[in-house]
């Protein structure tokens, strides 16, 4: 078996067929979109600290819109993503620095219908070693039941010794054909 973890062999030219009409990259259409965001941006005058005091964990899934599905402005929350929005300990460490230092109390997880995790399996990490010589220190995180992911996941959150604050953790699915959420029962 092959690993994902390579690009399959057309991605490239799938990448530079939508980057800029005139040839470029995909990265140069991005810094394109970033100059006229900036032309009409302006000062929001905010500090650091997001106004509704929460933290967003999710997928990083190109379907989620946070800010549109959860009806979220510019300065408003953090948002933390990874693939299948896992609470990591990497995951810990910005959730810390968002309660402790940025004064978040409240936090979100937001896991998906179709996530790419449920179709891997900690093979995955098997198969990187046997094609680089090398084991990931990572977990996968692969999972089949995304119910159970979200409350493992709301879990971690709520034992974590290094947060202030844990009496304030929700879990959900976000069903990417409906747009809704749907909660998950921590019991
Ligand atoms: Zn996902």
């Amino acid at each position: 078996m092959t690993t994902s973890a390579s690009l399959p062999t057309n991605s490239e030219d799938a990448i530079s067929a939508r980057g800029t009409s005139d040839g470029g990259t995909v990265t140069d259409r991005l810094v394109e979109a970033n100059e006229r965001y900036a032309a009409d941006f302006t000062d929001p005058g905010m500090d650091a600290r997001p106004v509704l005091g929460v933290a967003v964990v999710a997928c990083m899934d190109a379907r989620l819109d946070l800010h549109s599905a959860l009806g979220l402005e510019l300065g408003d929350c953090h948002t933390i993503r990874n693939a299948g929005g896992v609470v990591t300990d990497d995951v810990i460490r910005s959730l810390t620095i968002s309660q402790r230092a940025l004064g978040t109390r409240s936090v979100v997880l937001i896991h998906h219908t179709g996530c790419g995790l449920e179709s891997l399996t900690e093979e995955f990490r098997q198969d990187l070693e046997n094609e680089v010589g090398q084991r990931p220190t990572w977990a996968v995180e692969s999972f089949r039941d995304v119910d159970q992911d979200v409350r493992q996941s709301m879990q971690r959150v709520r034992t974590s010794p290094f947060l202030l604050h844990s009496d304030d953790v929700r879990g959900f699915v976000f069903d990417v054909r409906t747009g809704l959420l749907r909660e998950i029962d921590p019991a």
